[in-house]
């Protein structure tokens, strides 16, 4: 029998969701509901139930009892006929993993909003959206992958759900929104963007079409959603995605949008092409092709796998790869954002402490727990997963000379574990490579999800004509980039620590393992004052330290919450930790070759 919800924000002024659930055929013996305690896609227990505001209940038009049993779990009286559940949420969170609602927006994920009916998840659902109340809100409008059941498109009313994993995997937007739409490989595509704006939609969907084809391409041409909606939020400053089985919701800063009447795509801009491309090949690898742990989502509790680097790392990597194979950036611009994203890994000690098999398994409390120490300790599995999956299309294309490429790896794990809903079991990634390749790659793994040195990829870069060289940091912001850098390499002083400005004073984010600043006593949170009895701020640190010798001792004097310190540090050499990357001018023809194969649309 289908579960019945109903959401209304009736004044969104409040940031109040009104939730109803009617179910039909309640267990007898007294129904129990929960709410998950996070959201898949985000490996953070959340709690969302601390949002949810006392729960009535009613039988037949009695009110009966219903008692908190968990932190996120309810237990009804019994009740001989349909039961009514009634309460609020609220509803206050900027992020695309929870609710918000206020007088210009509504959105929400319904792990946030809808109870789930305890043994009856299998249901089918119908979810009422309906409208607020006020006449001021009569032009807000509803978006979402939901298939309707009676509303009409981007209106509110009934819409539907085969079971509660479905209705948990649509996230709405509610307001007064833009929406464009588009077609890719034969699929409706809608871009929706809300907040204030001045962007080209038209521009945004012609760049989208090519992305998602692309990533279509590599999975064998078709789409394995019939619709697609792209949820975004233009804000101020902020970024981030969560993928969703036919649609995305985003946030992103309104500066990296394009303006109507200019061409060029920005580093802005670019990366926000890079989130859509990122969240969109999601739609293959993680929504479908899936780790076993996650088959199926238990929502009460960590769902532990050693293989998020595979869904989110590979993800990571098809992304920029994406952007350049459809065309929209160069070769250059590929080789500065994987130049980037060397020098981010480069420069965390932490990955020689944590390999990439427990990055992914300590995910809930360690990388989504991050700290000032972080940076010594862990290693992402975004960034370094990445890399991994670079070295590893860069090992088959070498090992089966560019007859194979992790391309048909994905291909593969499309037809072994997307189209058939299995599980990949924790060996299931490494045995499909040695399948598909025929590659013994033991030592390849061992090394690079188990161990902790290096990935050879000057080596590996060098066969597809891509040059590769270490340089130290010449500021702060240095994160590397393309091309060779003309200029005399220069000797740089480092401290070993991060610091950041803080209203115009220069505060110590975090500082590195061992390193001098560690040596003498500086710690995450100090505000540095002097350096060698000189005033410095954020800014001015970094030409103040060039300045300064190698192993000549400075004092600096600095602020522990309010007691005044003053210590000695004795800086040393700045390590070679910054990527630059270049198209090899004198590579081998095999290797212009290579690299032509490796950066071209894949053919279907
Ligand atoms: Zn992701």
């Amino acid at each position: 029998m289908t579960i019945h919800y109903s959401i209304c924000p009736v004044q969104p002024e409040n940031h109040l969701f009104e939730v109803q659930i009617r179910i039909p055929t309640p267990d007898p013996a007294g129904q129990g509901l929960w709410l998950p305690d996070w959201i898949p896609g985000s490996y953070l227990i959340r709690d969302f139930a601390r949002q949810v505001i006392k729960v009535n209940a009613s039988c037949q038009g009695q009110e009966i009892g219903c008692e908190k049993i968990g932190k996120a779990e309810w237990r009804c009286d019994p009740c001989q006929g349909e039961l009514l559940l009634e309460y609020q949420v609220y509803a206050y969170d900027l992020s695309v993993r929870g609710a918000y609602l206020d007088n210009q927006r509504g959105f929400f994920n319904a792990t946030s909003v809808f109870l789930a009916v305890k043994s009856q998840e299998q249901q089918a659902c119908e979810v009422d959206i309906q409208p607020p109340v006020d006449e001021r809100y009569s032009h807000w409008k509803v978006a979402t992958a939901l298939l309707p059941a009676g509303a009409r498109e981007l209106e509110f009313g009934s819409y539907r759900a085969a079971d509660y994993d479905e209705l948990i995997d649509h996230p709405v937007e509610l307001g007064d929104f833009d929406v464009v739409s588009f077609e890719a490989a034969g699929v409706p595509h809608h871009f929706v963007l809300s907040g204030r704006h001045n962007a080209d939609l038209p521009r945004i969907c012609k760049d989208l079409k090519k992305i998602c084809e692309t990533h279509a391409g590599l999975f064998g041409g078709s789409l394995p959603m019939d619709r697609y909606w792209f949820l975004t939020l233009a804000l101020g400053d902020a970024y981030g995605g969560l993928e969703h089985r036919a649609s995305t919701a985003l946030v992103c800063k309104r500066e990296d949008l394009p303006r109507k009447g200019v061409e060029g795509i920005d580093k802005g801009y670019r990366r926000f092409l890079g989130l859509c491309s990122h969240e969109y090949f999601h739609s293959w690898n993680v929504k479908r092709i899936k780790p076993l742990a996650f088959t199926p989502y238990v929502l009460d509790r960590e769902n532990y796998t050693r293989l998020l680097w595979v869904f989110e790392g590979i993800t990571s990597y098809y992304d920029d790869l994406g952007l350049v194979r459809s065309g929209l950036i160069k070769p250059e611009g590929y080789l500065e954002l994987l130049a980037n994203s060397i020098t981010r890994v480069w420069q965390t000690p932490g990955r020689f402490r944590q390999t990439l098999a427990e990055s992914s398994f300590d995910a809930w409390t360690k990388f989504y727990k991050q700290d000032e120490n972080s940076p010594n300790t862990i290693i992402s599995y975004y960034v370094k997963g990445a890399l991994v999956a670079l070295a590893l299309d860069l090992t088959i294309r070498r090992e089966t000379a560019g007859k194979l490429s992790l391309d048909d790896v994905m291909g593969a794990a499309w037809e072994r574990f997307g189209k058939t809903g299995l599980g990949m079991p924790e060996d299931g990634f490494e045995a499909l490579v040695h399948e598909v390749t025929g590659l013994e790659l033991k030592g390849f793994f061992d090394a690079a999800i188990r161990g902790v040195e290096d990935l050879p990829l000057q080596e590996l870069l060098q066969d597809v004509g891509v040059g590769f060289t270490l340089r130290p940091a010449e500021n702060a912001q240095d994160q590397g980039g393309h091309g060779a850098r003309t200029a005399a390499p220069v000797s740089r002083i480092s401290f070993g620590m991060k610091t950041r400005d803080e209203n115009g004073r220069c505060k110590v984010l975090s500082v590195m393992a061992d390193s001098p600043a560690q040596v003498a006593g500086i710690s995450p949170g100090d505000e540095l004052i002097a350096v060698n009895e000189l005033k410095v701020t954020h800014a001015s640190l970094d030409i103040l330290r060039n300045r300064l010798l190698v192993d000549k001792p400075v004092t600096v004097h600095l602020f522990r919450r309010d007691e005044l310190l003053v210590t000695c540090c004795t800086p040393r050499l700045a390590p070679a930790d910054v990527c630059q990357l270049s198209l090899d001018a004198a590579a081998a023809p095999e290797a212009v070759k290579a690299r032509g194969l490796w950066l071209a649309e894949p053919q279907v």
